[in-house]
This record gives structure tokens, C-alpha cells and sequence, in this order.
């Protein structure tokens, strides 16, 4: 695995496997390596979308608010790049923020709407980081495909709307939720948690699971599925709700019945870590 630092290396790199007949599958992320990231690499390979895989480890400084945990956000290089290797990542791009965010850089790329509500309402500025980023990181890396992770569906439904609006050359996929043994999505941040916590937490999963078996048993009315799921949560101490919003795909917008192709979210404080969580009804 070779460790690119340098955008220009990066660029070079993938330039070099373009012309080579490669085809390049990229995996952004903010590192802390958890099995979630890495099924995101055997997903590029397993849907035989790429030959060379690209990772790239980096704690975007524009996707936190003033008073989020960007300082605080969990990093190990070392470790990250071991379970890299060990994943079988080609290139592993590691920049620094002054390479990415230069002195005089002036511009953002957002996706107007759809980065306003849900995580959007608490976060204003999050999604706006996070297509800016992707535009950069895209644009760097050049790649073949680019896989998210279902976990954050409303970044990877803005992502996808960002490249179709911008006719960006990359092919973008949607790799499923992994969760831990008693359902809780993995997550960096999980690590923020104390035994109690850990408990309460898995209250989310459990109330999209309510959710579901309300489905399909036949229940389409939002307010009743949210109220089931808000009822739940509302048992466990340490668990403050943010939102649950019940919302069409393809433009996040709030729906009163499930319709094909719904998207249940939720994001709760556990403590003080905000955790989310969601499933795709299709
Ligand atoms: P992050 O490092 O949190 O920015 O995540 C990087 C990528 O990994 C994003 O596309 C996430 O959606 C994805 N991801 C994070 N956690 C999981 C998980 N538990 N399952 C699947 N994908 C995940």
C-alpha cells in the first residue's frame, strides 16, 4: 500500500492507473477505522467496480460546527493504516488540511435544501463541509466509483444529487448499515460512549426495528410510526431526541405516508454524542 500526502501525488498516482486500463474505487473517510469503513472497500470490489482501491483519511475541518468535537474527534494514524493494508487498499491518501483548505480559498459547493433539514437543522454548516470536501476529494483522486455508506443517508443523497447537477464523472454507490452484534450502526464517535451509554444506544436500531415490523403489518402513517419509535427511545435515560423524520429519497422532503422509497432517520443524544441511524424502505 503506498501513502500519498501530497494532492498533486495523489493525482499523479491515479493518473498512472488510468492509463495502466485501472479502474480506481474510492473510499472517503475521516479515519478511526472502524469494519463499517472497510465493507465499504470489499463492496467496491465485491460489485467488481474497480481494480484499485483508494482510501483517503481526513478530519474535515469545514463538516463541524463551532462547538462540535472537531478537536476532540478520535485519530490514529497508525492503527488506520494498518487495518488499511490489511484490507487491501492500493493507496491510502492522507492530506493536510493547509493542502486542501489553502490561505486564500474562497469556495464552497452546496446543495441547496436538501443540507437544511434533518442532521441539517442542528448542523447548518455540516453538509455544505461535506459536499466541499467530496468535490475536492473527487476531484483530486479522479476516481472510477465512489462508495458511502448507508449509515449517513442523507450525505450520500446530496452527494449523489451534487455529482448528477455538476455531471461530475464518477459513479457513486451506497453500501448497507454494519452494525454490532445487538444492532447499534458502528460508528467513530461510538468510542464517546460510557457502559451505560452503550446500553441506552442501541435504542435507536430497536426503534427503526419498530418502525419496520409496524410496515409490515401494514402501518403507512408517519405520525404513527414516529410515534411508536419516540415512545421508545423515551425509555432509555440517557437518550434525548434531535429528530426522526420519515422523508422521500430523492428530495428529503417530509412524506405523511410511506411511499416507495422512504427513508426513516434519526438522530438521538446519547448522553452528550449525537448518534444516527436510518433505514431505507424500498
Ligand atoms: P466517516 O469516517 O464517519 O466520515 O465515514 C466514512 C464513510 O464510511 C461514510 O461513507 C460513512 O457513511 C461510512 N460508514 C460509517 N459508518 C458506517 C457503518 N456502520 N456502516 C457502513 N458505512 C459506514
Amino acid at each position: 500500500m503506498i501513502i500519498l500526502q501530497r494532492t498533486e501525488d495523489m493525482t499523479q498516482w491515479s493518473r498512472e492507473q488510468r492509463a495502466r486500463g485501472k479502474r480506481i474505487g474510492f473510499v472517503p473517510t475521516m479515519g478511526f477505522l472502524h469494519p463499517g469503513h472497510l465493507s465499504l472497500v470489499e463492496f467496491a470490489k465485491i460489485q467488481g467496480r474497480c481494480s484499485q482501491t483508494v482510501m483517503s483519511i481526513f478530519v474535515n475541518p469545514t463538516q463541524f460546527g463551532p462547538n462540535e468535537d472537531f478537536e476532540k474527534y478520535p485519530r490514529d494514524f497508525e492503527r488506520d493504516r494498518k487495518l488499511a493494508e490489511q484490507a487491501g487498499i492500493d493507496a491510502l491518501f492522507y492530506p493536510a488540511a493547509d493542502d486542501m483548505y489553502e490561505k486564500f480559498a474562497r469556495t464552497f459547493v452546496e446543495v441547496e435544501g436538501m443540507g437544511k433539514v434533518m442532521c441539517g437543522v442542528t448542523r447548518p454548516t455540516h453538509f455544505r463541509g461535506v459536499t466541499t470536501v467530496v468535490n475536492k476529494l473527487l476531484n483530486i483522486v479522479e476516481p472510477h466509483v465512489a462508495v458511502f455508506g448507508q449509515k449517513d443517508a442523507q450525505q450520500f443523497l446530496i452527494i449523489k444529487r451534487m455529482v448528477q447537477d455538476l455531471f461530475m464523472p464518477v459513479e457513486v454507490l451506497m453500501a448497507p448499515i454494519v452494525r454490532e452484534n445487538d444492532g447499534l450502526a458502528m460508528s467513530s464517535r461510538n468510542v464517546y460512549l460510557n457502559p451505560n451509554e452503550r446500553k441506552d444506544a442501541v435504542c435507536l436500531s430497536q426503534a427503526l426495528n419498530i418502525a419496520q415490523a409496524m410496515i409490515a403489518h401494514g402501518e403507512t402513517h408517519s405520525t404513527r410510526l414516529t410515534d411508536a419509535m419516540r415512545m421508545h427511545i423515551e425509555k432509555h435515560a440517557s437518550a434525548r431526541i434531535d429528530y426522526i423524520a420519515i422523508v422521500d429519497t430523492e428530495n428529503l422532503l417530509p412524506i405523511l405516508q410511506i411511499q416507495k422509497s422512504s427513508l426513516i432517520a434519526l438522530a438521538v443524544y446519547i448522553g452528550k454524542t449525537r448518534l444516527i441511524d436510518n433505514i431505507i424502505i424500498s
